[in-house]
């Protein structure tokens, strides 16, 4: 596969196609390592006394994993942009048509250019798609517009959404973040913390929770209780799963360290070893907070409704911690009325999100934490 990569490239690849280019036609299609454009040149060979069309894959262009889904800010696609550029100079130098159906995101129930006839437009973003033949799915918009829809209707609806804990270890203004779980179970120090943590929660919108040095050693000693009693019975036949000796070779091995004793594990395949490995992790992290003399913060919403997850993100991600009024209800126009945006934000001021001077809204140190 050719990696297309500058205009340069794509000019190579057309003129070493051969034939007269008609069409370019960029697609979406998507593999381990995310999304990628690949694209397609539509060739007239003209001989003597006959003309046949070919179809040439002439490469790609990829940027790269969908981490950026990741990083809460709606995914920019560069190499859409860049399609659109080069598609645009291929255009003036050749004549050719440039056939980009989904311009603005992936989507791979696009028609080729030699389906397009059976394509009908998507109400909601005008994309020449393929109708879904799922029963449940509407088939009147493509994909993306369907998860828009219900995402906006929760936010519509106000729906319930505290999903999501973040730990933090704290030292005085000093935070390290440990990590996000979507509930509190899913910290490997979940079974040693729970209980207290939940005793100690106030149930307020932003709820949060300090464990301090004194929780984190009874802590540390009940993970060494568990794992005592974990690496005693470590040679019984229930920690040692029999594999057949080829298939023992190309395991995942993971040795790890306990009170001066090695441990070689193998998790993906025994249950018991996960846990100790799990128990050995969760150790690592309380010993870490105890000799650097931190505190574990935990951050909860507690009453947080998909408004109030909307609006703050779009503030703390997408307007960079700051932004107007006016800017907000822009945003949710047609979801959200003038009222909602206001009531939104004044209830986040309230709990201590947001901060409002006059138009201006900007995040606060909570939300960064919270989000
Ligand atoms: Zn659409």
């Amino acid at each position: 596969m050719i990696d297309i990569t500058s205009f340069e490239t794509l000019d190579k690849a057309i003129s070493l196609a051969g034939g007269e280019p008609t069409v370019l036609e960029a697609l979406w299609d998507g593999n381990t390592t995310g999304w990628y454009l690949y694209l397609n040149l539509h060739v007239t060979i003209k001989r003597l006394f006959f003309s046949k069309k070919e179809i040439r894959y002439i490469g790609k262009i990829s940027l790269g994993g969908d981490i950026r889904l990741f990083n809460k800010i709606v995914p920019p696609w560069p190499e859409a942009e860049l399609a659109k550029e080069w598609g645009k100079m291929a255009n003036e130098k050749y004549g050719l048509i440039f056939y980009f159906p989904s311009d603005k995101e992936p989507d791979s129930n696009c028609p080729r250019w030699e389906q397009r006839h059976w394509g009908i437009q998507c109400a909601d973003c005008a994309k020449i798609i393929i109708p879904t033949d799922s029963p449940y799915l509407p088939k009147d918009i493509c994909y993306n517009c369907y998860l828009t829809r219900e995402f906006n209707n929760k936010i519509k609806n106000a729906e319930p959404n505290d999903n999501g804990v973040n730990l933090y270890m704290v030292k005085d203004e000093e935070y390290i973040y440990l990590g996000y779980s979507s509930s509190l179970d899913g910290f490997p120090i979940a079974p040693f913390i729970t209980e207290i943590v939940q005793a100690r929660r106030e149930k307020r919108l932003v709820d949060i929770v300090t464990l301090e040095e004194r929780d984190i050693s009874i802590i540390k000693e009940k993970i060494e209780q568990a794992l005592d009693q974990k690496v005693a019975v470590y040679k019984s036949a229930e920690f040692s799963p029999d594999f057949p000796q080829n298939f023992k070779r190309n395991i995942k091995r993971l040795t790890v360290e306990y009170k001066g004793n090695r441990y070689e594990l193998i998790e993906q395949l025994c249950k018991e070893h996960s846990k100790i490995g799990s128990l050995v992790r969760a150790l690592e992290t309380v010993d870490n907070a105890i000799s650097g003399d931190y505190c574990f913060n935990f951050y909860f919403k507690n009453g947080f409704n998909h408004r109030d997850d909307a609006v703050l993100r779009f503030v703390n991600f997408v307007s960079n911690g700051s932004t107007s009024i006016s800017a907000i209800v822009q945003r949710y126009n047609g979801i959200l009325n003038e009222t909602e945006v206001r009531d939104t934000i004044t209830k986040m001021e309230e709990v201590g999100c947001l901060t409002i001077e006059g138009e201006i809204v900007q995040t606060t140190d909570i939300t960064r934490k919270l989000l």
